[in-house]
């Protein structure tokens, strides 16, 4: 999920690579480290923290010689962050060094079959299965124990080898994840991301899925996955250095918006296991389960807005009862708790000083404590009974956008999976939201697709000064996640509001040249939607309406509209917060604010 480099060249390689990892440190990532093969052997540095540390560490790479290597930064899902989960990885004897994003899905079976045979593990990663697979199946040829490796693994993975053979040789392998090869003079690279190549070339190779690369300084030969040489075609890169540091997007905010489909893939897919949802962590006994008489969801911000549409969809689905708790407030307020209550922790970061503070306190209180957090091994995973990673990859934007759906997606799964051990979903219905979640990344596309449109409202739409957003149901719930994302980054006042709620009050304030952006994807309530539409219509406001892509009855009396794809209610939340945070994205642009670090918000609340 994070970074790799490759070089081999006529020259010493690790400064190549440091150089490599330090224009992928935007990504965002917690270890670095480089393997470099001497012709002797090769000579592995890794740390924990900063790319900087490593080039302490080293002398700039002084002290690694050798003239082809890899490198690596990290942004954990297996295993904490230190120095022994860095990549790269050995395998035991020292042939082979490997390093990779993306996550291994069978590494859990392919460990044990390893270890059955005698062999160590060091790390926690799910990555180290790779080496040691390399080193079974090497039998003087290094490409073959490539391919049969490649045959071994399920996920998404792209990975770097180096392998001592001769003087050395390296394999680049992609499958699902992100992998481009350098074509240079005399030299030649690979990375996961075109910014670490820019200074070197502009002549690239886009690897596909399932294909692998030899590489040498004067040659690039790629393979499919049979082992036939492919004909690839180079390509030109557009980009100079600093676009494609956010993958030629103008901010971090919009490169992670369109990244959802595939985080929501990487957060979903690998917990789909035959057509059944397990968890690599969440192991409740029967006997706790059906203990469960309500569920708290407690957080901050939209981890907490997240919550909300958690419980519409655990609610509708198992039938328990559930409170979404700001975390703030929970901790302090004496709250009535016992071992019958789950309690489910979301962050992002996963050390939310709040969020930390409210999971102690329940937890002291006997609660059963579930963590949902980007971050491996962070303070709130470490506290936590159990823990469900959301797989988003780093997050550097400080308003919320993969972060959020992938929690969304976490706690629609939790639902599914949670409903069907209490027996409370029949297997139809089952099998029915398997493919529905199978298809919401091609659904969040098409909802990105909207961002023409969306950038075309706001720049009609964004010198409002107050904007109210209404909604009913899991409308309600999106409303509140869409408002904030406008407040915090254009700093427009905006408020969410239950569309029923309105009248008691609120709707005093509702003018002549107020916007009312109405969430209407919630069909059972549309009617009664369509009424408050009428409401604030007949006080003068203008009204954005956000409905399914075949109502044409809303359309007709909103003043501008945007189309939702369809999906399985229960996931539209979904597909309807995509346009709102493009249309957050360009109403902030329109109007000149510093988008991916607005004034007053961190990351990261660590403080109360
Ligand atoms: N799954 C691997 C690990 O946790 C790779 C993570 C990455 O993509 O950086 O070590």
């Amino acid at each position: 999920m994070c970074g790799i480099v490759g070089f081999s060249g006529t020259r010493e390689a690790a400064p190549v690579l440091i150089d490599g990892l330090k224009r992928l440190e935007y990504r965002g990532y917690d270890s670095a480290g480089i393997a470099v093969a001497d012709g002797e052997r090769i000579n592995v540095a890794k740390v924990k923290g900063y790319v900087r540390n490593l080039s302490e560490m080293t002398h700039d790479g002084a002290d690694i010689k050798g003239f082809l290597g890899v490198g690596h930064t990290r942004w954990a899902t297996h295993g904490a962050p230190n120095d022994i989960n860095a990549h790269p990885h050995m395998s035991s004897d020292g042939r082979f060094a490997v390093v990779h994003n993306g996550i291994i899905e069978n590494y859990a079976q392919l460990r044990e079959e390893l270890t059955a045979k005698g062999v160590k593990f060091v790390s926690d990663t799910d990555t180290e299965v790779v080496a040691h697979l390399l080193e079974e199946y090497y039998q003087g040829d290094a490409k073959k124990a490539v391919m049969r490796t490649a045959a071994r693994l399920e996920g998404s993975y792209s990975l770097g080898v180096v392998c001592l053979d001769g003087t050395g040789r390296l394999f680049a392998m992609r499958e699902q994840s992100p992998l481009i090869l350098g074509v240079g003079v005399g030299e030649n690279y690979f990375a996961s991301d075109v910014a670490a190549l820019v200074p070197h070339t502009k002549n690239v190779i886009y690897l596909d899925d399932g294909e692998f690369a030899e590489i040498t300084p004067e040659e690039i030969t790629v393979y499919d996955v049979r082992g036939i040489p492919v004909n690839k075609p180079i390509s030109r890169i557009a980009w100079d250095v600093e676009a494609a540091e956010k993958g030629g997007y103008e901010h971090f905010m919009l490169k992670e918006i369109m990244e959802q489909p595939a985080c929501f893939k990487a957060t979903v897919e690998p917990r789909i296991k035959d057509g059944r949802i397990e968890f690599e962590s969440f192991s409740l006994s029967d006997e706790e389960l059906f203990g469960i008489d309500r569920i708290i969801i407690t957080a901050c911000g939209s981890a907490g807005y997240a919550g909300q549409v958690g419980r519409y969809v655990i609610e509708e689905l198992c039938r328990i009862p559930v409170s979404v708790e700001l975390a703030s407030e929970l901790r302090y307020r004496n709250p009535i708790i016992n071992e019958k209550t789950l309690l489910i922790v979301i962050s992002q970061s996963g050390e939310t000083a709040d969020t930390i503070a409210a999971l102690k306190e329940c937890r002291a209180r006997g609660a059963r404590t579930l963590a949902i957090v980007n971050v491996v091994g962070s303070t709130i995973a470490k506290l936590a009974d159990h823990v469900i990673y959301t797989w988003a990859g780093p997050e550097i934007a400080v308003a919320t956008t993969k972060g959020y759906t992938t929690q969304v997606a976490v706690l629609d799964m939790l639902a599914i999976y949670l409903a069907d051990r209490l027996g409370r979903l029949e297997k139809s219905r089952y099998d029915e939201l398997i493919v529905a979640l199978h298809d919401m990344p091609g659904k969040i596309q098409r909802a990105i697709d909207l961002n023409r449109r969306v950038k075309r409202l706001a720049k009609r739409l964004c010198r409002h000064n107050d904007i109210y957003f209404i909604g009913r149901n899991l409308d309600y719930a999106v409303s509140m996640e869409g408002s904030l994302k406008l407040k915090e980054i254009s700093y427009i006042f905006a408020e969410a509001y239950a569309a029923g709620e309105l009248k008691h009050g609120t709707i005093a304030l509702v003018e002549q040249g107020s916007l009312v952006v109405t969430l209407a994807c919630y069909e059972p309530l549309l009617e009664k939607t369509m009424s408050n539409i009428e409401e604030v219509k007949a006080r003068g406001a203008e009204v954005l309406a956000v409905v399914l892509e075949d109502n044409r009855q809303i359309v007709k009396m909103a003043d501008e509209f945007i189309l939702v794809p369809r999906t399985e209610p229960l996931f539209t939340p979904i597909a309807q917060i995509v346009p709102l945070q493009l249309f957050a994205y360009y109403v902030a642009k329109e109007r000149g604010c510093d988008i991916d670090k607005p004034k007053n918000l961190a990351k990261s609340v660590t403080v109360e």
